[in-house]
């Protein structure tokens, strides 16, 4: 495994690579790996031949600076997974190899109504910041494939407009969200929780798989008040949303009885830790 800092030296050896025919894929992480990363990384193996895994702590996606101050940096542990995983590089950016200009450079992105939707609309500005990284990243790293988590459903569907927006050769492969045992989703945010709220956020997998069952028994904007009272009811301090949306435009379902891709999606806070989950509900 080679470990780059440098975006100008990681760039020159990816390109040598291409030019012996060699694919990349790459990995995007904001690091404190676990089973989902890896899952991610193993994937990217099966498709490419070079895998590539970034790991950086983004400033410009975090609306809330106490978020960003807390938020878990495991370097060696992660550079350890890694090589275990046989990962071939790993990119350890510094912000300011990563924004040269100074974080506060003014590019914007037309996200179109992604942008103020779900968590667009709950955190302000956050989507912009992804699509700052990721723009930086695909052109640092020009991968022929980009490997993402459908954990952060809205996540993927930013990315592909980016990736449309820019008109880039890149493929989105997206891969299902690893759960704990119990069904909570994965995430480096729940290393933050004591052991006693990480077994109550398991209600949020509950609540997804109630609404997954009981679609078309009873109406949307119903399924979304029973889940979000059972959250409350089991032991989440707040419910941002409980959302069942069509899977495509991310815009509210009224009826049950619609032919699209049906998606629920909750935020919710345990404990002070924001957590979000997904499910497909109809495909
Ligand atoms: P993050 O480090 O949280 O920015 O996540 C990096 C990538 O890993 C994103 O594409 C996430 O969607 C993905 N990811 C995070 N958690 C999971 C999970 N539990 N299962 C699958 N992918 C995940």
């Amino acid at each position: 495994m080679i470990l780059y800092k440098k975006a100008e030296s990681v760039t020159e050896y990816l390109i040598e690579q291409k030019k012996l025919g060699k694919t990349i894929g790459l990995v995007p992480t904001m690091g404190a790996l676990h089973e989902g990363h890896l899952s991610l990384i193993e994937l990217s193996k099966q498709n490419c031949d070079i895998t590539v895994c970034s790991i950086f702590v983004n400033p410009t996606q975090f609306n809330d600076p106490k978020d960003f101050e807390k938020y878990p940096v495991t370097v060696p542990n992660d550079l350890h997974l890694l090589e275990a995983k046989k990962c071939d590089v790993v990119f350890l950016p510094s912000v300011s190899e990563i924004y040269p200009g100074g974080v506060k450079a003014v590019k914007h992105y037309d996200l179109s109504d992604l942008e103020n939707l779900l968590e667009g609309k709950y955190r302000p500005g956050h989507f912009q910041g992804v699509c700052k990284v990721v723009d930086r990243l695909l052109n640092i790293v020009k991968p022929d494939k980009t490997f993402l988590g459908q954990k952060d459903y809205q996540q993927c569907m930013v990315i592909q407009r980016l990736i449309n927006l820019l008109e880039l050769p890149i493929e989105l492969v997206l891969g299902n969200t690893i759960r704990e045992a119990k069904g909570l989703a994965m995430s480096s945010r729940n290393s933050r929780l004591g052991q006693d709220d990480k077994q109550k956020a398991t209600a949020i997998y509950s609540a997804l798989n109630y609404i997954k069952e009981h679609y078309g028994e009873k109406l949307p904007a119903q399924l979304e008040e029973d889940a979000a009272r059972f959250l409350k009811s089991h032991g989440f301090d707040a419910v941002d949303y409980v959302s069942i949306v069509n899977g495509t435009t991310l815009k509210p379902v009224n009826e049950s009885n619609s032919n699209n891709k049906i998606v629920a999606l909750i935020a919710a806070f345990i404990g002070g830790i924001r957590l979000i989950d997904n499910m497909v509900v109809k495909p």
